[in-house]
């Protein structure tokens, strides 16, 4: 990719502001502020905490009733495509074309990409080799195991070298050594991009991410690093420990107000 050294240690900045999503009457996300660096952020929360619908309005495939999103200051709205350009995203949910390689999938996905078609092979060897695919690219994916697909997805979300790099469960279906495979991966793409995780598993994200985001019930509840967390919530403990204290208790006390 054509890029000076100077661009790639470039900060970076993505700032949401009051952010407000409903689908109906159920409120998915309520006056959610946030702001973040380059680095690893993790997004904890349980199903329906609506960390997908954060990150799918973040990436501009959900529209949101009220807020902003600014990168390096500027609304998404109005950057367009080179927004789409500087954004790499795994949905949570994502179909693969069985029938094609895996080169054929990663070529497709370059080119709605927009990366410029002399890049594309070199693009596609790099991200291959990223995800230790590259021996295995002309076989079709109704070949690959499970772990071989989700390493097919990262790879197809990390084509062009994004800026801001958003995985929704990342990790749904891994047997525990493609975990740590994965979990290396995000680590090492944090160097030089804003990464955020979604998952409701804490895991996924402990050792490796730089703040954790917890959101419950749409509200956002903690946005800090994962040691002043554990001061806070579980000073003995650990991050699992925090968040069994964060939504355990609160669900006992609901479940005591309502008997
Ligand atoms: P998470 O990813 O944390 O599990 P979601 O963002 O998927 O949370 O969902 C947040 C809340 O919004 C949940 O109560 C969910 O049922 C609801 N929700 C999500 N998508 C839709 C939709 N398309 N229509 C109606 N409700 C939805
Ligand atoms: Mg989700």
């Amino acid at each position: 990719v054509s890029r000076g050294l100077g661009d790639v240690y470039k900060r970076q900045m993505l700032e949401i502001r009051n952010l407000s999503k409903s689908y109906g009457k159920k409120v998915a996300l309520n006056n959610i502020n946030l702001k973040f660096d380059n680095g690893l952020y993790g997004l904890l929360g349980p199903n329906g905490a609506g960390k997908s619908t954060l990150m799918n309005i973040i990436t501009d495939n959900l529209k949101a009733d009220n807020g902003e999103i600014l990168w390096n200051g500027i609304d998404y709205q109005t950057l367009g495509v080179k927004y789409r350009e500087i954004l790499g995203y795994m949905p949570q949910q994502q179909g693969l074309y069985n029938g094609f390689t895996g080169k054929r999938f990663l070529n497709y996905i370059a080119v709605l990409k927009d990366i410029p078609k002399k890049e594309i092979l070199l693009q596609i060897e790099e991200s291959a080799k990223k995800v230790n695919l590259q021996n295995e690219l002309d076989k079709k994916i109704n070949m690959y195991s499970g772990g071989m697909k989700q390493r097919l997805l990262i790879a197809s979300c990390i084509l062009g070298n994004p800026k801001l790099i958003i995985f929704d469960e990342p990790t749904a279906g891994l047997d525990p050594k493609e975990r740590v495979r994965v979990k290396k991966l995000m680590q090492e793409f944090s160097s030089k991009s804003i990464v955020i995780i979604a998952t409701h598993i804490v895991p996924d994200i402990e050792n490796i991410a730089k703040e954790i985001v917890i959101l419950k019930e749409g509200v956002l509840i903690e946005k800090n690093t994962p040691e002043k967390l554990i001061e806070k919530y579980a000073p003995n403990g650990d991050l699992e420990d925090v968040y069994m204290n964060i939504f355990e208790n609160k669900e006992e006390n609901s479940f005591e107000k309502n008997n």
